[in-house]
């Protein structure tokens, strides 16, 4: 058996950032840029005002000035104040030569052309002045910066219709078994629904990536019919199930055949221990376990962080966050593998759910973060622990 962390880091040895691609900023949501990014032009573009009210000169006599114009948002009507001259203006308008402050509106009475001023205006108030946010030419984005929502509003506002980002990769899950039917179809006695696809597709789909979805029955040729036409169109292929020793597992003989030799099989985690992984070139194989807690868990922690370095995350991205936690009731792992207990965030406590064993669903369902427990390990219950969150 492997250990978890020489796993980790030989899968990650050989799984490299894709390529750079102009990803339009409309579908780069949760991608990575690949490159830095520095802004063209200043924000504020343009002195503006931060109120609908009146520009003035602060410095002209208190009281009442002339109304001499409008200026909206939009249209730069460059108009220009004269002494004791006031002009309406609204928010976002730019700031007419010679105006140093904007009355609120609230705070003043307009009657017969005269601006009456019922509260003092101090220099600049009411202005947003050009290049206080952002001067122009200064660094926006770094390589390997996770592209938000927020990242999009500032590329947007700099003009910008694309983001150089990291492709994603083309990703193909097979999932193998005579005893799977998809959703929608009666089942016979014996039958169960895949839902490791389904669950798959949804945790690729977390992080920007579609898969596109096959089967394979328990049958050799039809196994390696289905790698080898992946590995044709895929960057990488996810294969659930068929991968441990029963005489119904054809996953490794079906590699072998292709010539495509694992790097690694069997992992001391519990749950996840059938694991394989292999490389066909630059192409990367994980033969997950069938069950779907083994093949939730080995997601989270092994192929995650490979597919996020593909994309280009940085370190700091790659992982989990990581949340300190008083645990619910006492937890032991008698067992000589690490074991990931699923459980709840309840407040400042991590309450394990459901049965902890690998084929067990409806536990999962209700969790959001795995507890790590080293082998032959107690913990009491109240002990402040460290989960992974997801
Ligand atoms: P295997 O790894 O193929 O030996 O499968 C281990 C267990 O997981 C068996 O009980 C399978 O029925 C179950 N299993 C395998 N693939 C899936 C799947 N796609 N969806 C749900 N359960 C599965
Ligand atoms: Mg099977």
């Amino acid at each position: 058996m492997v250990e978890e962390a020489d796993a980790l880091a030989r899968i990650l040895s050989a799984a490299s950032p894709l390529p750079m691609v102009e990803r339009p900023l409309r579908e780069a949501l949760g991608s990575f840029l690949a490159q830095p990014m520095r802004s063209t032009m200043a924000h504020p573009r343009f002195d503006n005002s931060v109120v609908d009210g009146y520009a003035i000169r602060v410095a002209d006599e208190p009281g009442e000035r002339i109304l001499c114009g409008e200026q909206p948002a939009g249209q730069d009507r460059s108009l220009r104040l004269e002494k004791n001259e006031a002009s309406r203006i609204f928010t976002g308008a730019p700031i007419p030569a010679g105006c140093t402050g904007v009355a609120m509106q609230e705070d003043v009475t307009v009657e017969n052309g005269r601006v009456h001023l019922r509260e003092s205006v101090e220099p600049g108030e009411n202005i947003r002045r050009a290049g206080a946010d952002l001067a122009a030419g200064q660094l926006i984005g770094s390589p390997g910066q996770r592209i938000t929502p927020q990242l999009v509003a500032l590329l947007a506002s700099q003009g910008l219709a694309t983001a150089p980002a990291h492709r994603m990769p083309r990703v193909t899950v097979l999932s193998t078994g005579d005893e799977l039917r998809p959703l929608g179809v009666p089942l016979l006695s014996g039958e169960i629904y895949d839902s490791n696809s389904p669950m798959l597709a949804a945790l690729l789909q977390s992080l920007g990536i579609q898969a596109e979805l096959r089967h394979s029955p328990d049958d050799l040729t039809a196994t390696q019919l289905e790698i080898r036409r992946a590995l044709e169109t895929s960057d990488v292929l996810i294969i659930s199930g068929g991968v441990s020793v029963g005489d119904h597992d054809h996953v490794k003989p079906a590699l072998a055949a292709l010539g495509v030799a694992l790097d690694l099989w069997r992992i001391r985690m519990k749950p996840g221990k059938p694991l394989a992984f292999a490389r066909s070139g630059e192409k990367l194989i994980f033969g997950l376990p069938g069950n779907p807690l083994a093949s939730f868990v080995t997601f989270l922690v092994l192929l995650r962080p490979a597919l996020l370095q593909m994309l280009g995350a940085r370190d700091g991205e790659r992982f989990l966050p990581v949340k300190t936690l008083q645990l619910d009731s006492p937890l032991a792992n008698t067992g000589d593998r690490p074991h990931y207990v699923r459980g709840r965030i309840e407040g400042e406590r991590f309450v394990p759910q459901g049965l902890q064993e690998s084929h067990a669903l409806f536990g999962l369902s209700r969790s959001d973060a795995l507890l790590r427990m080293g082998a032959g390990t107690e913990i009491a219950g109240g002990e402040m622990v460290s989960v992974l969150v997801w």
